[in-house]
């Protein structure tokens, strides 16, 4: 059975390469985009690589039918993309040329002597289920979710989905050879490079686009990036105080976001700050709590975080319990305290 991954982007393509490995070769990519993305794809350890040239002004979405009909000449068993705007619009075309099902927030696959056994989140993403199909398949890998449940999964070992663990030793010779070192991978080992794969140029016309409107995100940065993220919750007593986060956020150089208070009932914050079930699902390194409780809809989007700090003024709600780091009191009287800490560290930091 083949598999076929879409790469329209950079980020998500070490844990797309990882999952398709599990599934098993031969691996065809097909990415959208630069030949440097390309490049990198190829020495991962791919049997090949197709790629579509994309016009700097074309969206990845007006490529999705001619990448449908490329990909379905193949008819492979397994077609894999992440979970964001260009890979589910890949994906969805090419899931209708198939006639395939598709399956969303997929966190782990394995080949089984059944077919393909797909772990997914559901309702609302409290839970998952584990089910074993046949094929043709289509997946939408979340990739936070993958990378929170790689952290998770101890070296070497089978991860829900009895797939390997991210930096597990695989066998066959043609397993992806930068499993360590895969482009956006974070792990350290690295197995020995192998040869990498042929680039075969495709041209693909694009549908032909016209933009209406060109406007900039509500906020430059993007949170499912964000390497360090501070977040706010009901514990804010007004709108006006939210200069005293953004005060916080930039001394870490952070990112803001928030509960669903904040943005959907009152309205401080756009949508594209929250995160959780509803939301954003976030994996910085630093994930910074103010005044919220911690209910499972909004820690649901943080699982990929690596160190949580709460500041809350409940010793017993759940963010004081379960995050890495608590300080028990007023945000308020802390917030300024973190700041003028951070200020005095950064100035020695500079003095040195
Ligand atoms: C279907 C569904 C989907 C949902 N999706 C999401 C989602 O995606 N994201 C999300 O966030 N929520 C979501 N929710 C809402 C979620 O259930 C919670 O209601 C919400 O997360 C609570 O936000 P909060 O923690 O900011 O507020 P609260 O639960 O009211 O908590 C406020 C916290 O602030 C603390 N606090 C108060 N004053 C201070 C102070 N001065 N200093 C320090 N701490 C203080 C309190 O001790 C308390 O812990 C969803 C709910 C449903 C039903």
């Amino acid at each position: 059975m083949s598999t076929y991954l879409l790469i329209s982007r950079h980020r998500g393509t070490a844990e797309l390469l990882r999952a398709a490995s599990a599934i098993g070769e031969p691996i065809t990519t097909v990415v959208v985009g630069d030949r440097a993305l390309a490049d990198e794809v190829a020495a991962g350890g791919v049997t090949g690589v197709r790629r579509v040239p994309r016009a700097d002004d074309t969206p990845v979405e007006a490529y999705a039918a001619g990448v449908a009909s490329l990909v379905a000449r193949a008819e492979p068993g397994a077609v894999l993309a992440s979970d964001d705007a260009g890979g589910r619009a890949l994906l969805g075309a090419v899931a209708a040329a198939l006639v395939a099902p598709v399956l969303a927030e997929v966190t782990a696959v394995a080949r089984t002597a059944h077919g393909i056994s797909v772990t997914r989140a559901v309702a609302g993403g409290i839970a998952t289920e584990t089910r074993t199909f046949a094929g043709p398949i289509a997946l939408a890998l979340d990739v936070s979710r993958r990378r929170a449940s790689e952290r998770a999964t101890p070296r070497g070992a089978p991860d829900a989905a009895g797939a390997l663990g991210s930096d597990a030793p695989r066998s066959g010779a043609s397993q992806p050879g930068r499993v360590g070192g895969a482009p956006d991978g974070n792990d350290a080992a690295a197995t020995t490079p192998e040869p990498a794969a042929t680039v075969e140029e495709v041209a693909v016309t694009p549908l032909s686009v016209t933009v209406l409107d060109d406007r900039p995100a509500e906020r430059d940065g993007d949170l499912a990036t964000a390497s360090r993220i501070v977040a706010v919750g009901r514990g804010l007593r007004a709108k006006d105080d939210l200069g005293l986060i953004a005060d916080l956020a930039d001394a870490l150089d952070a990112e803001i976001a928030c509960s669903q208070p904040l943005s959907d009932w009152l309205g401080w914050l756009p949508s594209d700050r929250l995160v959780g079930v509803t939301g954003r699902h976030v994996a910085p390194d630093l994930y910074v709590v103010l005044g919220i409780s911690g209910q499972p809809q909004h820690t649901e989007g943080t699982r990929g975080a690596s160190t949580v700090v709460a500041v809350n003024s409940d010793p017993d709600c759940p963010y004081v319990r379960e995050a890495d780091y608590a300080v028990v009191g007023d945000l308020y009287a802390i917030v300024p305290e973190l700041i003028a800490a951070l200020e005095t560290a950064g100035g020695r930091a500079r003095a040195r």
